[in-house]
């Protein structure tokens, strides 16, 4: 699916400053960088933009800093980026992100230099998208680019209020348009059949997710801590599984949607259960595997068992899209990430157009060394969540169209 909105591909920068919302929210201990996936992701945008000559002024947030602190610096990415990049990136240090200090940087700049401002959070207005922060950012910059698809779903400053006073060009970058051709397919216009997974801990937190995706897929396999509630629904017996008793109607009602309009809803057949929740979470603790019509009253189902990883495999196997959100059990115990490996298997088996959507389902697909099989693992969980319910997505909604 064609964005229809500006894309960096045909912006004129030659000259001009540009500001770029990255996300480079990334995992940080010690003050390293432990991961830098999200930054060799805002790669291919910096580059076409010094190739075509601007003047880059990168922006992004990083942690929950509710106003300038040293832990929260993003001066570490300004040194990896210079790594990456073969090219000096200069940290503009400035607990106002948009001080004096970013100004004096931004005045020195020639065509093709990159800075990197401080922490946007280091500004209390920009969770709120506050008017005075959103001018500040677009007074540096005659152009906008929107590359953090991870922070799309947020109507911050720097990802959505900079564009109200921006008087030139606003554009995505090459991570959103990639993000949404994938996601956007999926859901749009997918190849069929169209098969959605979904999973994790809890119904209440995917509601409208299961909702919209049972209108536009042909299967939809619910697996992880939220099937219990559906079996529950169903009046099976769960024991002490998690189980959400307030949404046992809304599953009632997800299963006679289904029904009307003619979709599979695969549920597990089997589960692995034990007799408490395993504590420390990677603990050693004995499963064993039961039906689902066979639970007993003190267990506690903790992944899908084996009869369940083979119904949805095969699901997997002969659709033409996949799209996966959530762990099928509580995967960061070896004994119960079995199920979600013998989906993520399937998945890298299949020729299906396989969209991981970001968050935990993301990390288990890297942690499980099954990355390089998929056709695209999200950068943004919230973000992707929230594009898979049908929202539209604030970052991008505030771009110019074509
Ligand atoms: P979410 O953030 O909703 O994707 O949920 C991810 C979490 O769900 C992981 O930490 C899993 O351990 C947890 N989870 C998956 N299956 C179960 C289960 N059967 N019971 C409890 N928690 C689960």
């Amino acid at each position: 699916m064609a964005l229809n909105k500006k894309n960096v591909e045909n912006l004129q920068v030659k000259g001009k400053k540009v500001l770029v919302r990255c996300d480079f929210n990334v995992p940080l201990k010690d003050g390293s960088i432990t991961n830098d996936n999200r930054i060799v992701a805002a790669l291919p945008t910096i580059n076409k933009l010094i190739e075509n000559g601007g003047k880059i002024i990168l922006c992004s947030h990083l942690g929950k800093p509710k106003a300038p602190d040293s832990k929260f610096t993003l001066a570490p990415v300004a040194k990896r980026l210079s790594e990456l990049l073969s090219k000096n990136v200069v940290f503009a240090a400035d607990d106002a992100v948009v001080g004096d200090n970013a100004r004096k940087a931004i005045d020195a700049m020639s065509d093709g230099d990159v800075v990197l401002l401080e922490n946007t959070r280091f500004r209390a207005e920009e969770g709120k998208n506050g008017e005075a922060f959103s001018k500040d950012l677009a007074s540096i910059a005659e152009v906008y680019v929107n590359d953090a698809f991870g922070s799309a779903h947020r109507a911050h400053c720097s990802t959505a209020g900079v564009t109200s006073f921006m008087t030139g060009e606003t554009a995505v970058g090459y991570l959103m348009n990639k993000e949404i051709e994938f996601l956007g397919n999926a859901v749009e216009n997918p190849a069929r059949p169209f098969v959605a997974i979904l999973g994790g801990a809890k119904v209440a937190d995917k509601l409208n997710v299961i909702s919209n995706l049972l209108d536009k897929c042909d299967t939809l396999i619910i697996g992880g801590g939220m099937a219990y509630t559906f079996l529950k629904a169903k009046g099976m017996e769960v024991g002490k599984s998690l189980v959400d008793n307030e949404k046992l109607d809304y599953c009632k009602e997800m299963i006679a949607k289904a029904e009307k309009l003619g979709k599979n809803l695969l549920l597990p057949m089997d589960t692995a259960i034990a007799s408490s929740f395993p504590n420390p979470i990677d603990a050693e603790i004995p499963a064993e595997y039961v039906d689902v019509t066979n639970m007993p009253a003190d267990s506690l189902g903790l992944d899908i068992g084996p009869k369940t990883c083979e119904l949805f495999a095969n699901a997997a196997k002969t659709a033409k899209t996949v799209v996966w959100n959530g762990p099928m059990g509580v995967f960061e115990n070896p004994t119960l990430a079995k199920g979600t490996i013998a989906v993520a298997q399937a998945l890298a088996d299949t020729d299906a157009t396989t969209i991981i959507g970001g968050g935990d389902s993301a990390a288990a697909v890297v942690q499980l060394g099954f990355a390089d099989e998929m056709s695209h693992i999200s950068t943004g969980g919230g973000a992707s969540l929230e594009y898979l319910e049908g929202k539209v997505l604030p970052g991008i909604d505030v771009i110019q169209d074509r």
